[in-house]
């Protein structure tokens, strides 16, 4: 119906496959979707190895929301497992799981001990609560002070220091608040509704949302090299870079993974183990825990967090705080006198969205333009 409105989607990851899924679909419109990459599915592209193992090569991606939207959407183009994320956490040598619970509480303690705490938490919080580790250190009775400053020392503040590279005290405190201490027995990370990995992959769901006639991609391609007539841009990218880094560069961090492949069926008995005490890698992934892959062989990645430069590495993470939130506004203020010119996603809105975030922002967005 209207085939000659044309769009630009900037950007082929989570959020640009949902919001030119929903132009093509909704509107009947064309959608041109561009990224620099040579891969559609942004950091979350998977890819299966020469061992049938699905690897994410920018890190372990799972799944979880309790958006109803959001899901209903995903679930078009992927059929999940039901796989429930647990990490492991080696704490002075000892194997535990982290969200800190009360599990790990008997796991690093003598039972005695274990077991008074556990009374004192019960006497003055309510079971299953959650508590942010910066509000649980605010803490006036002397046992209850020593455990959330062991808790503090022990899983937040190495971890901390080498994921962001200041203390739990110098970044947000959502940041930490996103691993809270959990007076639960749940050792699941997340406690969502919906929960899982796509069974063919991340790369095969947003290959799927992209899949219409009405959406053309290219990839290899710079915004910069783009240089066509648009009734619409959508920018996932950076919105720094997008304005020539006009009032300086936002900070974020960047990630190293250094994977190996291993001459054995398992490395550890888990997708994910944190190491908040010891070694300066964050974490060790082992990917085929995923989707329960067969092999005699195993690969991991050990990851390493690190400053981002441009030219160097890539953009993974925002860095939440005021001096970024006020730089960032100033970009907000600049990208709202542009017509037609929208920004979403983790690098267009710089905010630490989840993957079920940044569909749901898609989705809003497209709501708000249909409308316009
Ligand atoms: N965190 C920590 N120790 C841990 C796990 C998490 O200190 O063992 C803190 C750390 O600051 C981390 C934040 O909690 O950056 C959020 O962790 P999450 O696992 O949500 O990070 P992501 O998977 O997004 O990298």
């Amino acid at each position: 119906m209207n085939k000659h409105f044309r769009n630009l989607v900037v950007g082929a990851g989570l959020s640009g496959a949902t919001i030119a899924r929903k132009l093509a679909e909704e509107l009947n419109q064309e959608v041109v979707v561009i990224d620099a990459k040579n891969h559609v599915a942004g950091n979350c592209f998977d890819y299966r190895d020469e061992n049938g193992i699905m690897i994410h090569k920018y890190g372990s991606h799972i799944f979880h929301t309790n958006n109803e939207d959001v899901w209903s959407f995903l679930k078009r183009f992927a059929d999940f497992n039901q796989y429930m994320h647990k990490v492991v956490a080696i704490i002075d040598g000892i194997e535990t799981t982290i969200p800190f619970n009360f599990n790990t509480l008997y796991n690093v303690f003598p039972k005695t001990m274990a077991k008074r705490l556990e009374e004192k938490l019960l006497g003055r919080f309510s079971y299953n609560k959650k508590i942010p580790i910066l509000e649980f250190k605010k803490q006036d009775d002397e046992d209850l002070k020593y455990l959330a400053d062991y808790v503090y020392e022990k899983v937040f503040l190495h971890y901390t220091t080498k994921q962001w590279g200041v203390s739990p005290n110098d970044v947000d405190g959502a940041v930490t608040a996103r691993v809270p201490v959990y007076l639960s027995k749940d050792n699941r990370y997340f406690q969502d509704k919906y929960q899982g990995i796509p069974l063919q992959g991340y790369t095969k769901m947003v290959n799927n949302i992209l899949n219409h006639p009405n959406i053309e991609i290219r990839l290899g391609l710079k915004y910069k090299d783009c240089n066509e007539k648009w009734d619409r841009i959508f920018y996932t990218g950076a919105i720094d870079e997008f304005f020539d880094y006009k009032f300086g560069q936002l900070p974020y961090r960047s990630v190293k993974f250094k994977f190996e492949e291993h001459d054995r069926e398992f490395y550890q008995q888990n997708s994910v183990v944190n190491y908040p005490c010891n070694y300066d890698f964050t974490r060790i992934h082992e990917y085929k825990h995923y989707l329960n892959d067969k092999s005699s062989k195993t690969v991991i990645a050990k990851e390493y967090s690190e400053a981002f430069e441009v030219g160097k590495n890539e953009r993974y993470y925002p860095i939440p705080n005021d001096t970024n939130e006020t730089l960032y506004a100033k970009y907000k203020e600049e990208a709202e006198k542009l017509e037609n010119v929208y920004f979403l996603g983790r690098l267009g809105d710089y905010k630490y969205y989840d993957m079920d975030k940044t569909v749901y922002r898609a989705l809003e967005l497209f709501n708000k333009v249909k409308e316009e």
